[in-house]
């Protein structure tokens, strides 16, 4: 029989181990081992057995065969969830780039282990004669405290020991002592921790027509993927929940992707209502240990539905039949780190290697999602009126050059104030959003110009209500100064940030009217976020202003007018998805408003009211958004159309960096067939943390050829033995560099 060989990584939290070692297949495990298995091995010197990852399987023996070793066995916790998950891993490292190392780190992410929580159990393993003669002979001898543990005991038979510690004042010696004499027995029960609690009422939301026929379109469809477009409100997760419940019952599993920061105790108390203690979440807040019990109640299938971001993707289900991406257009689905991934293209190969489904929600698709179902690759499906019988908003749009014109020179318009004050005598509820980039809250020298910047990055400090400077890429801080350092000039003015400045001109305005903000501030502590939030929906405040935070996703009965400060600003960021994500922001945030039984009224100041994210945000109208931004990235070979990648060529010496960006592109130029090949240049932010950052793009209309091109940099990396400088490769850049 022909020799197989496997390639295996032996550890991945060793990164200096960051290659393959081939191995023999013995006979007897040429039918099990296969991409993705877990072995032991001989390893190093002392052939000590050690863990390893096969990652590809050959005939090609790498050197030597008579000096090649060979697999001692299939590790017996190599379950079939891992075999797929490693498996998933190769796609991403194939993909993507980045080692396999950094890869399998992604896909099984919480390795160091921790005990689960134990509780102890006592209980009496003598009869209660016994017991009772030990009492007497116990009281005789004073041993008062025995004494009384021991009564407890005959009365209830098993004790939990921290009640027998705190409750009961007995010591742990005293405990042991009985436990080492045989009277008494110690039982461990072990259980994982659970991050999900909180009341369980009844669920009894019943679908409408609308939303019955979506779920049942999916359900029994043949095809995989599905992008439910559904407007704000019409009732997108009441459909993924029943999606769910039928998966359930027919044993299987499902994930649920939220954006990290829509991931309230509200949102996760409407799953709990229907699924109870079935639904467990991950979040960045979860300890390792909390994170890990996560992954293995869902492996023994305690869990069957795991809430979460980007990371709840790699939970080791068994029997995964559904995936779940709501919000399907956050940006926050694209890793930055390397391996640089998008979750909704890994969701949708871990489904296609589990048999699952992916169900895709947006009131805003991307226009990736959205071409694609258009296309044909995905399953469109229409929510087009909101659950509960409310009613969309109107929208207005406020031309604030105008205002400027009439002599009007507050940051709100006319049309915005007088609506404020019939909400504030109508005790309705108001939400203000700044779009934070475009407030810049940098501090400068009136007199000469100066401008804080970031010694280590090339971007001006942002000023903070604690007085202090702060980079927002490095987290560099420093104080202001009263003069300025360049000339010495006291005209040095300090801008508040744009929510606190807004903040500060509504109270003014309306001295009786009680303000909540939400921003990088005021949510910088654990839990700041849920507390700003549920004040405001127990109407502890009348205006809520806030940035980004405020528009995703929350529910709030009583809000009735929004009110969009600057709504173009985020047109200027130099990136080809600015429409797209004005667009986004501003029909996510004109949702908010008219959620409950009264109508609501959205108003948005603009300086460039003709801009069609801005028109067409005002319509709400999606497809005829997604019309015009197709034709634009058609024009300019953009993505979707267009495939798109990045390499960026890092380093602190910037000569270094520039004629190695040079080196590569050149290289790269004489093999790129029909890609598409543009720069070097200087990033938008061309330094940052101390090191230089230069640029190439690449284009090309099968995806593959790109991943061709990173094959080829990888080989010219490794060829070149390059030093000093860092290159990374970004396959589906989703801002600006
Ligand atoms: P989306 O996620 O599409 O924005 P939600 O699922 O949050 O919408 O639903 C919006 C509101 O409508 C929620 O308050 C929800 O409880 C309510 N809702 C959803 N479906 C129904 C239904 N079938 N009947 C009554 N109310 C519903
Ligand atoms: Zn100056
Ligand atoms: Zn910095």
């Amino acid at each position: 029989m022909d020799r197989r060989f496997a390639d295996i990584i032996i550890d991945i939290t060793h990164e200096k181990l960051d290659r393959t070692f081939q191995y023999i297949i013995p006979d007897e495990l040429l039918d099990t081992v296969k991409i993705g298995s877990v072995v032991s091995v001989p390893f190093g010197r002392g052939n000590k057995e050690t863990k390893g990852y096969v990652i590809n399987i050959t005939d090609k023996p790498e050197f030597d065969v008579n000096k090649t070793k060979s697999i001692l066995r299939i590790d017996v916790g190599s379950d079939n969830s891992q075999t797929k998950l490693i498996e998933l891993a190769a796609f991403i490292k194939q993909t993507y780039g980045g080692t396999m190392s950094q890869a399998l780190r992604c896909v099984l992410p919480v390795k160091t282990k921790t005990k689960p929580i134990e509780s102890i159990i006592l209980k009496l393993s003598i009869s209660e004669e016994d017991a009772k003669a030990l009492i007497f002979e116990s009281e005789r001898k004073n041993a008062k405290a025995r004494a009384r543990f021991l009564r407890e005991l005959i009365d209830v038979k098993e004790i939990p020991q921290n009640i027998v510690l705190q409750k009961l004042n007995i010591g742990r010696q005293t405990i042991n002592k009985l436990v080492e004499m045989g009277v008494v027995e110690k039982i461990v029960i072990s259980s994982y921790r659970n991050p999900v609690s909180g009341d369980v009422s009844k669920y009894d939301v019943v679908l409408n027509d609308e939303q019955r026929q979506v779920v049942d379109a999916i359900d029994k469809s043949e095809r995989k993927v599905h992008l439910v477009h559904g407007v704000t409100g019409s009732g997108k997760t009441e459909v993924y929940i029943e999606l769910i419940d039928r998966v359930i019952k027919e044993g299987g599993e499902a994930i649920v992707l939220i954006p990290e920061i829509a991931l309230t105790y509200q949102t996760v108390m409407r799953f709990r209502r229907k699924f109870n203690d079935l639904v467990s979440i991950i979040n960045s807040k979860l300890s390792q240990g909390e994170k890990y019990d996560q992954f293995e109640r869902a492996k023994n299938g305690e869990v069957k539905i795991i809430i979460g971001p980007r990371s709840a993707l790699f939970t080791p289900f068994k029997n995964l039949k559904l995936i779940i991406i709501d919000e399907e257009h956050e940006r926050t689905y694209k890793s930055e780190q390397v391996p640089k991934y998008h979750a909704r293209d890994v969701a949708i190969k871990r489904a296609e290697l589990e048999g699952a489904k992916v169900v895709l929600g947006s009131a805003t698709p991307s226009i990736e999602s959205y071409y694609h179902a258009l296309g044909g690759e995905f399953v469109l499906h229409e929510l087009s009126n909101r659950a509960n019988g409310a009613t969309l908003s109107d929208v207005s749009i406020v031309d604030m050059r105008d205002e400027l014109k009439s002599g009007n020179k507050l940051m709100f318009s006319r049309k915005l104030l007088s609506l404020m004050e019939d909400r504030l005598s109508k005790k309705e509820q108001t939400m203000i959003f700044i779009n934070r980039r475009g407030y810049a809250s940098f501090v400068s020298c009136r007199s000469c110009g100066f401008v804080y910047k970031c010694p280590h990055c090339d971007v001006a400090l942002k000023y903070h209500t604690n007085g202090k400077l702060i980079c927002h890429y490095c987290g560099y801080e420093t104080a202001t100064s009263k003069i300025c350092p360049e000339c010495g000039s006291k005209y040095i003015k300090t801008f508040g940030t744009g929510t606190q400045r807004v903040e500060g001109e509504i109270n003014k305005l309306f001295p009786n009217a009680k303000t909540l903000r939400m921003d990088f501030d005021t949510t910088r502590k654990k839990g700041d976020y849920e507390k700003i939030l549920s004040a405001f929906a127990n109407g502890e405040a009348d205006i809520l202003i806030g940035t980004q935070m405020i528009v995703k996703g929350h529910d709030f009965a009583n809000v009735t007018l929004v009110g969009i400060i600057a709504a173009d600003l985020s047109l200027y960021a130099q990136d080809f998805r600015a429409s797209e994500t004005t667009f986004e922001l501003l029909t996510q945030a004109a949702g908010r408003a008219g959620r409950g039984s009264k109508k609501g009224e959205v108003v948005i100041q603009t300086y460039d009211p003709d801009n069609y994210s801005i028109t067409l945000s005002k319509k709400q109208d999606y497809k005829a958004f997604y019309n015009q931004e197709i034709a634009y990235r058609k024009l300019l070979k953009y993505p979707p159309i267009y495939n798109m990648a990045v390499i960026l060529i890092t380093g602190e010496d910037e000569d270094v960096v520039f004629n190695n960006a040079k080196l590569i592109f050149d290289y790269l130029d004489g093999r790129k067939g029909d890609s598409e090949l543009f720069g070097p240049t200087w990033a938008n932010i061309k330094m940052l943390n101390d090191n230089y950052r230069c640029l190439i793009y690449l284009k090309d209309e099968n995806v593959d050829n790109l991943s061709e091109m990173n094959d080829i940099l990888e080989r010219y990396v490794e060829d070149k033995d390059i030093k000093n400088i860092n290159i990374q490769y970004d396959l589906i850049p989703m801002s600006g560099y």
